[in-house]
């Protein structure tokens, strides 16, 4: 399959691994858009969080889990930071490989543009 965050996942093509387990990849954004600004994706190829089934259910909330865990380990929790997710066409998706952005240490505004 031609994409991209797969190609990440299993070593093919090289990125900023910040954290790895069996089910989740985290790496640098390669174009930051704050100090800390990571990606964290399923290694199973989810094209959208549109097109999430029903046996996702428990790989949702581990990435949320794993989330938590990098922030903490990088001492985010007490400033905090921003988790985007872009779905499709109108959500500003450019890469089909469901994915959370994590932004911090920038005081982020709202609402987005
Ligand atoms: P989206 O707009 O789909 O929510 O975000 C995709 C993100 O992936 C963008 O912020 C873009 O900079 C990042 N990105 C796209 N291709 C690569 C890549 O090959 N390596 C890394 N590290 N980031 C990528
Ligand atoms: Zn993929």
């Amino acid at each position: 399959m031609d994409c991209v965050f797969c190609k990440i996942a299993d070593g093919q093509i090289p990125s900023d691994i910040i954290y790895e387990d069996e089910k989740v990849i985290a790496f640098n954004d390669q174009d930051p858009q704050a100090p800390i600004h990571f990606l964290v994706i399923p290694k199973k190829h989810i094209e959208s969080l549109a097109k999430l089934e029903d046996e996702d259910k428990d790989l949702i909330s581990y990435i949320f889990m794993v989330i938590k865990k990098i922030t903490e380990d990088l001492n985010l929790a007490e400033d905090g930071y921003r988790i985007v997710n872009n779905t499709g066409v109108d959500g500003g998706q450019t890469v089909k490989h469901m994915h959370f952005h994590v932004l911090a240490q920038r005081s982020l505004q709202w609402p987005p543009g």
